[in-house]
């Protein structure tokens, strides 16, 4: 079973889009409930720790064993088993593609909050053709001033709703209005 999160778009357009699941990889496994899957973004994430969880098993392993301190040894090793076996089963990318998938699915639809992730203000450069988007004011400026130093445009920038994929990396927007619907 799957659960849509995205809004519902209009039939016009609905060939344009492709929806927004997240596929529940891992709810047969009730200790497992903290981890959503996303396919149309390659992206695993983990509620307990507000993070995404990058595509190497080693890497799922540990972190596993992370959130998982607390279960009976027995347990935490069948747990672990069954958890290694769906993974390997889920393709799951780098930040960077996530990225990119998250940044094209914009094009056609609008990206809701992540309920997995911490929600953050992003502050987001304002020049045209340029994506560059930071949840630190003082770095958007030292990038208007590096890099659009001749520029002068109202606003430099603005602030948005976002998430990161990696701690202060791989930042996205998110559609804030959609927020308390
Ligand atoms: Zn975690
Ligand atoms: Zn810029």
């Amino acid at each position: 079973m799957s659960t849509p999160i995205s809004i519902p778009v209009p039939s016009s357009t609905s060939s344009l889009v492709s929806l927004f699941w997240e596929k529940e990889a891992f709810r047969e496994i009730q200790e497992l409930g903290f981890l959503s899957y996303y396919k149309d973004f390659k992206l695993l994430l983990c509620s307990a720790c507000s993070c995404s969880i990058f595509l190497f098993i080693n890497t799922f392993k540990s972190h596993l064993l992370q959130d998982l301190k607390l279960v009976p040894l027995d347990l935490q090793k069948t747990i672990i088993t069954q958890a290694l076996d769906i993974f390997k089963s889920l393709e799951v990318s780098s930040y960077k593609e996530s990225l990119e998938l998250l940044t094209s699915f914009t094009l056609y639809s609008p990206l809701l909050v992540f309920k997995e992730l911490d929600l953050l203000d992003l502050y987001q450069c304002k020049f045209p053709n340029c994506s560059t988007l930071t949840s630190s004011k003082t770095i958007i400026k030292r990038h208007i001033n590096k890099e659009h130093k001749e520029s002068i445009i109202t606003p430099l920038y603005v602030v948005v709703k976002g998430h990161s994929l990696e701690a202060n990396r791989f930042f996205f927007e998110i559609q804030s209005e959609f927020l308390n619907p």
